[in-house]
Formats: C-alpha cells, sequence, structure tokens
C-alpha cells in the first residue's frame, strides 16, 4: 500500500477535496487503482445531524452512510462507489476505543491517547487501503488546528511502518492577495509548512490555491524558504470548472513528478481526451438552459445554497456536458411562490424540486409542481420532490382534496406520504439508523416506461442485483429479482401503498418500486406518460452521476429542457 496524505494549510475550504479527488484521477490515468478517506476531526460521529447549510450537503453512500460532501468529490472524480467506513471522525475512533474497553477487550491496559488513538486510524486507514495500489488520506481542517494531531501523529507513524519512499505529503495552501498591496503573498504558507514541520512532516508536493497563477518570483521564493524541491510548488488558482484541476496539476506535470517520487513507473499512458471534453462543454457551452430549483431558501443566502445541493448541481453539469449544452441554475425560494405566484416560472426550461425536510415553503413547490404539469413544463422531483408531485396529484386530479404528507399534516383526512408501520418496525428489528431509509436499494422497473428507457440507454440496468448484493446487506435487495436499478436514499416517509391503485387510475404511472422482504412495494419512481418530462422519484439520484457517466434521471430531464419551447 502507497500512502498519500493531503492536508490544508491558512484557510480551512482551501479545495483540499478537489485537491485529493484530482490526485486520485491523475493516479488512475497512470494505471493505478485508488481509493481516498475523508478525515473529519469533529466529536460527531457522523454528518447526519449536521445541518446542511453550514456543513454542506449530506452525503449517502451505497452502504447507508450519511458523509461530509467530499466523498462525492472522491466518487464523481474516480467513478466507482466508497464506502461509508473512508470516512473516519474522531468520534467513531473513541467510540470504538471506549467500546473496546468497556468490553474488556484491553485486557486491563491503560488506554491512552498514545498509542491508541493513532493505532486506531493507522487501523482504519489500512482497512480502507488494502486492496489498491494507494490510498490518499485528506485530513480536515487546517494546519494548527489542536484535533488535526492526532491524525498527523498517525500519519507520521505509518510513515515509518510503511518507509519513505510509500508515502507522500501533499499541503493544499491559500496565497491570498490583500487588496492593499495587490501582490500575492507567500508567507502564510511559509508558515503553514512550518507548522507541519513541528508534526515531524515534511511536504513533498505544495498547491498553491489562489485568485490567480503563482509567479515563478513566488514559487522560488517558497521552494527556497520552506526547502521544497525544484519543480515540487505547483499553481492552483481558481477555475471555472472543478474538472479542469487534474488538467491544471497534469499542465504541470504533477503525476510523473508523483510517480516519481515514489519510485513507480507509469503503467499505462494518461488518456484525457473525454475529460478533457466534458470539462471543456462546462466551462464554454454554446448554448444554457435555465433550471429553477425550488427550495425553502429565506435565510441562508445563495452563497450556503450551492453547497447544500452539491449533488444535484454536478448531475445537471454532467448531464449538460452529455447533452451538449450548458446549465445555468437560478435558486427559487418556494416562499415566494407561495405568495406571489408561479410567474417567476415562466423563462425556465424546466424546474427541480430537490429533496427537503419540513413544511416551510411545501405549499409553494406544490403549485409549482402543478404548473409544471399543467404547462408540459420539464420536472424533475426528487424524493421530497416525488412526494410533493404525489401531493398535488392527488389532490388536483384524484380530488382528494387536503391530500398531504404526514411529515407536514399528521391529521390529514389523506395520508399519500405517509411513515409506514411495518417499516419503521422492520428498521428498528435490523437497528440501521433509526427511521430512516439509507443507501442503495434495489427497484425493478415497469419497461415502456420513460424512466426504463433512460435507465436502458445509459446502462444502468443490472443484472440480479450484483452490485447490491456486493454491499452484502439482504434488506437492500429485498425480494426484487431480475432487471434491477440501483439509487441510494435518505428519507423517512414513503407514497403510501393504500392509495397507489387510485393515483394510477387517474393517470400517474408508477413506473418502479421496491419489494421488501415483508411483500410491501415502495413506489420508486413516477412519471406522467403524455407530458415532455414530468419525473419524480424517491431517491437521490444526484449521488449516482459523474462526469463520464451522468445519471439517467438527470439526461432525460436536460434533454427534455433543451426541448421545450
Ligand atoms: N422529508 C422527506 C422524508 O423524510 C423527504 C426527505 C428528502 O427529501 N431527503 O421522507
Amino acid at each position: 500500500m502507497k500512502l498519500i496524505v493531503v492536508v490544508g494549510g491558512v484557510i480551512s475550504g482551501v479545495g483540499k477535496g478537489i485537491a485529493t479527488a484530482s490526485i486520485g484521477k491523475i493516479l488512475q490515468q497512470y494505471g493505478y487503482s485508488v481509493t481516498a478517506v475523508k478525515i473529519d476531526p469533529y466529536i460527531n460521529f457522523d454528518a447526519g445531524t449536521m445541518r446542511p447549510t453550514e456543513h454542506g450537503e449530506v452525503w449517502v453512500t451505497d452502504d447507508g452512510g450519511e458523509i461530509d460532501q467530499d466523498l462525492g468529490n472522491y466518487e464523481r472524480f474516480f467513478g466507482y462507489e466508497i464506502p461509508k467506513k473512508n470516512n473516519i471522525t474522531t468520534g467513531q475512533v473513541y467510540r470504538e476505543l471506549i467500546d473496546k474497553e468497556r468490553s474488556g477487550g484491553f485486557l486491563g491496559q491503560t488506554v491512552e491517547v498514545i498509542p491508541h488513538v493513532p493505532n486506531e486510524i493507522k487501523r482504519r486507514i489500512k482497512e480502507s487501503g488494502k486492496d489498491y495500489d494507494f490510498v490518499i488520506v485528506e485530513i480536515g481542517g487546517t494546519l494548527g488546528e489542536y484535533q488535526n494531531l492526532p491524525y498527523l501523529f498517525a500519519a507520521k507513524s505509518l510513515e515509518l511502518e510503511l518507509g519513505k519512499e510509500n508515502v507522500a505529503y501533499v499541503l493544499v495552501s491559500f496565497l491570498p492577495i490583500p487588496h492593499n498591496i495587490g501582490e500575492m503573498k507567500t508567507k502564510p504558507t511559509q508558515l503553514a509548512i512550518k507548522l507541519l514541520n513541528e508534526a515531524g512532516i515534511f511536504p513533498d508536493f505544495v498547491l498553491c490555491r489562489g485568485r490567480e497563477r503563482l509567479d515563478e518570483v513566488r514559487r522560488n521564493k517558497l521552494e527556497q524558504n520552506a526547502n521544497i524541491a525544484t519543480g515540487c510548488v505547483f499553481s492552483a488558482p481558481d477555475v471555472k470548472s472543478v474538472y479542469r484541476v487534474p488538467l491544471n496539476f497534469e499542465a504541470e506535470k504533477f503525476g510523473s513528478k508523483l510517480l516519481g517520487r515514489m519510485n513507480l513507473e507509469a503503467k499505462k499512458q494518461p488518456d484525457w481526451n473525454t475529460w478533457r471534453k466534458i470539462t471543456e462543454t462546462i466551462e464554454n457551452p454554446e448554448k444554457t438552459l435555465k433550471i429553477g430549483m425550488i427550495g425553502k431558501y429565506v435565510d441562508i443566502g445563495s452563497f450556503a445554497l450551492t453547497d447544500s445541493y452539491i449533488s444535484v448541481n454536478e448531475s445537471l453539469k454532467h448531464a449538460g456536458a452529455h447533452v451538449g449544452v450548458g446549465v445555468e441554475i437560478e435558486w427559487v425560494d418556494a416562499k415566494q411562490i407561495e405568495k406571489e405566484g408561479t410567474d417567476v416560472l415562466k423563462d425556465f426550461n424546466g424546474i427541480i424540486v430537490p429533496g427537503g425536510f419540513g413544511g416551510s415553503g411545501v405549499e409553494g413547490k406544490i403549485a409549482a409542481v402543478k404548473y409544471a404539469r399543467e404547462n408540459n413544463l420539464p420536472f424533475l422531483g426528487l424524493c421530497y420532490g416525488l412526494q410533493m408531485a404525489v401531493i398535488e396529484y392527488a389532490r388536483n386530479v384524484c380530488n382528494l382534496g387536503n391530500a398531504h404528507t404526514t411529515e407536514v399534516e399528521p391529521k390529514t383526512p389523506h395520508p399519500v406520504i405517509d411513515i409506514l408501520p411495518t417499516q419503521k418496525a422492520l428498521m428498528e428489528k435490523s437497528e440501521y439508523g433509526g427511521t430512516m431509509r439509507l443507501g442503495a436499494y434495489a427497484a425493478v422497473l415497469k419497461e415502456s416506461t420513460k424512466v426504463f428507457d433512460l435507465y436502458k440507454k445509459t446502462g444502468r440496468l443490472e443484472k440480479d442485483g450484483n452490485k447490491v448484493i456486493q454491499i452484502n446487506e439482504e434488506f437492500r435487495l429485498g425480494k426484487n429479482t431480475g432487471t434491477l436499478v440501483l439509487e441510494r436514499h435518505r428519507h423517512r416517509y414513503e407514497v403510501n401503498p393504500l392509495y397507489v391503485e387510485q393515483l394510477e387510475k387517474a393517470g400517474l404511472v408508477f413506473g418502479g418500486f421496491h419489494t421488501r422482504h415483508d411483500g410491501t412495494n415502495l413506489m420508486e419512481f413516477c412519471e406522467l406518460p403524455n407530458h415532455l418530462f414530468f419525473v419524480a422519484t424517491q431517491a437521490h439520484p444526484e449521488f449516482k452521476s459523474q462526469p463520464e457517466d451522468p445519471s439517467p434521471l438527470f439526461l432525460g430531464f436536460v434533454e427534455a429542457a433543451n426541448s421545450f419551447k
């Protein structure tokens, strides 16, 4: 196993995640297998209970982990599923040790921060990396933070075990350009390197993030003042698209330098053609579609928003690149629709109602769905979006006035969206995260639906659930056999089976469902056959979209939006 450790200097949010993902992508291009581990030094056990507006999106893995969004970047760049064990938090490390101590696993020893904490961290990293040529470990936070120390210690200790030639350190640092001076400053990065040195670590590579490119003068200055080998300080300026980053690193020969540092040869020559083409379409499209994203945003502001729905944004870009168009997202506050009506939707080529929780803005979302349905406007509903579509159809087509979800209206006369009692019991028994349905679940699709056609055309139909079985959790497969699709979930409520027949009779087609072991069918997809594109899913397909392999539903949605008007 070869280890690459990525740390961040000067500020948080410097782009370590994209740097880590890009390094992995580059190594893959040279023929090596790669995985990545994200370390979050906080005490939370996972990101499940964290506020998305503060922390960004909660990423969901196939095996049901609720994780920091960086795992999403790794998957988008590497092109395969990363399991939840690849996210380590301090909370998990301590819980493991305390549980072991309580059950007598330490046989009377004193359990101490050194060596037990780094040992557990090392065990976890080795476990994640064991089947790969490389494991890249991204240590969250910024150098100098107290809570990072055990992780730097563990890295150093792994270096001793694996040998110096098998471990490389990458510092991603920030170089500010203060307004009053107007020049890029290297000092904060020099100090970050000094902090790293205090942990006994000398960075092999420094990636210099900044508004602009690093010039030669400053590159030399950093090399000299911090004893970095010539050619190992890289420029990492702001980019239009994150998919540009590995291309930029390669332009400075990062890959061959890294392999050289680790005494390795290229196993194959990189071929960046597809990746470059996708990146160029995302950066400079000939035509741009306007997509309205209907959510409850009032007090968040558009800045935090981009991060809260990062996977949806990226999925739209991937699909756009394949259709050959750019996608511009406009955030529409559902509460504004409640106050001012649906006029604001007139200029869009399509709308998305993404995932969400709680009652705020719900009537605005339902009004937006109605507008899309009645005006042949392409609509994609994601999780809560499907629930909104079902409520809208029940109310306005099936004449079930006041139909609602019991999440918002527990006493509704028509609980078309509800928690299923059997589901609750089942979930409690198997103890996976209380009442949430989390992670990938198999669904069988009805042929002759738009959804089926899209999954088929994109090669996403699975035979006999091979992949589900790989996750090794029987309940994910359920009783579904034959041709399946796999999408990830993160929700509590379901379409109430008691209303399915009535909704279908009125024209709403449920094109796919998951059959649980107890025989209950959970609706996974719905669509309207006579609409340009009116498709919703109970899942979160945005967690399975990559630049080179866009999500089928996003692809169908963008194609339809491109043909609208
Ligand atoms: N609030 C809904 C539920 O829990 C939808 C959740 C979501 O959109 N992720 O079922």
